[in-house]
């Protein structure tokens, strides 16, 4: 990797490790964002944006819509491709990053989408990881929590390998993101290719669809409803919530960064859903009953990342605790309810990092 303009102190490369003295890592001219129209990637584009970069964002609008790209369609160096990357990759022009974010992500939506999540998963990766050959370009992908199943190590690290069920209910994203991984370390080892790895654990925030089935929003939507809050088994089992805007910082300095991953993303502060229902309907007023129904097969009862390699290697950690993370993404279901839209995040100055 190029890092002579860091020495010379000539205009930025594209992409550069994270500087040592703190200074702001150089931001690339042109990023492919696959699945920049969903609820990460369009936080993601946002923030490329801000930062001074074009965006390519290659969605077909499987799992998100075309409303939610909202101030983004306008915004300068915005470029949309409508495009099912299983089908096919192709972007003219130079690319510096290639960030692969395509896959529905919501337990409804790959059960709905099985097959087409497990062809994102194995051939609309390698088509995003032949572009990035193509153009020489740092490719990141975007993986998950859930490649390590229903653990039998907490918290986990990177070197736990994971217990997934192959034929279980959600293998199917389990075993594309498993494949994505391994496709992705293929070409790394065998074609040169210049990859990095994320594993995200559970994220929230504003621009989640209302129907998307993912705990909070889930829980959001009942209470503001009035419904009761549906608690899956007895509530005991864990996830670890982290913001937005910390997750998509993570996937920027794993750009800049030139390690191939994987690397957890996440926040270690890990709540039951019994407590995350709890402190939804408080911090909404709601009087809902909280309703217990069946827990989905696999569901897995724990889930903590050791985020020690994103510090070390990255330098990064989250900022945005829950109260502060839960607080700012009710408001923003408060006022979609109350224009009856749902429509994706408005620009947004992420948090400062150290
Ligand atoms: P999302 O469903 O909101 O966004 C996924 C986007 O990918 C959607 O816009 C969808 O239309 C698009 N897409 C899906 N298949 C496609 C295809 N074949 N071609 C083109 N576009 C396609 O999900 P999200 O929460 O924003 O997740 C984004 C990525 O981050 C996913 O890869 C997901 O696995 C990963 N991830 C997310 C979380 C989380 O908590 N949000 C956790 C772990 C991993």
């Amino acid at each position: 990797m190029d890092q002579g303009d860091e020495q010379t102190g000539g205009p930025p490369t594209p992409r550069g490790r994270p500087r040592a003295d703190g200074t702001p890592v150089p931001h690339p001219a042109r990023v492919v964002v696959t699945g920049g129209a969903g609820f990460v990637g369009s936080w993601l584009c946002t923030r490329l944006l801000e930062l001074g970069s074009a965006v390519v964002c290659v969605d077909n609008f499987v799992t998100s819509s075309r409303d939610g790209l909202g101030h983004l369609r306008s915004a300068p160096g915005f470029e949309l491709v409508e495009q099912d990357v299983s089908d096919g990759l192709v972007v003219d022009g130079a690319v510096d990053w290639v960030l692969h974010l395509a896959c529905p992500a919501s337990p409804p939506h790959y059960l709905r989408l099985p097959v087409e999540t497990m062809r994102v998963g194995s051939v609309g990766t390698m088509h995003a990881l032949d572009l990035a050959e193509r153009k020489q370009a740092r490719f990141v992908l975007a993986s998950t929590s859930e490649v390590y199943g229903d653990p039998l190590e907490h918290p986990q690290q990177e070197s736990y390998w994971g217990n997934v069920n192959p034929i279980g209910p959600r293998s199917v994203y389990d075993e594309a993101k498993r494949f994505s991984e391994a496709v992705t370390t293929a070409y790394r080892g065998s074609r040169g290719v210049d990859t990095g790895i994320v594993r995200i654990f559970n994220t929230y925030g504003p621009g989640m669809l209302p129907d998307d089935g993912r705990a909070i929003p889930t829980f959001l939507g009942q209470a503001l409803a009035g419904e009761p809050l549906t608690v899956a088994g007895d509530g005991s089992q864990t996830r670890s919530i982290c913001y937005v805007t910390d997750t998509v910082e993570g996937i920027l300095a794993m750009a800049a960064h030139d390690h191939p991953g994987p690397v957890n993303l996440g926040n270690t502060h890990e709540v039951s859903m019994l407590e995350l229902a709890e402190t939804i309907r408080e911090l909404t007023g709601s009087s809902s009953e909280i309703s217990f129904v069946p827990l989905p097969g696999d569901d897995p009862k724990v889930r903590r990342p050791d985020t020690t390699l994103a510090r070390e290697l990255l330098g990064w950690e989250p900022l945005v605790g829950a109260d502060e993370g839960l607080a700012r993404t009710l408001e923003w279901f408060r006022q979609q309810a109350g224009q009856g839209v749902a429509a994706g995040p408005e620009p947004r100055r992420a948090p400062r990092r150290r």
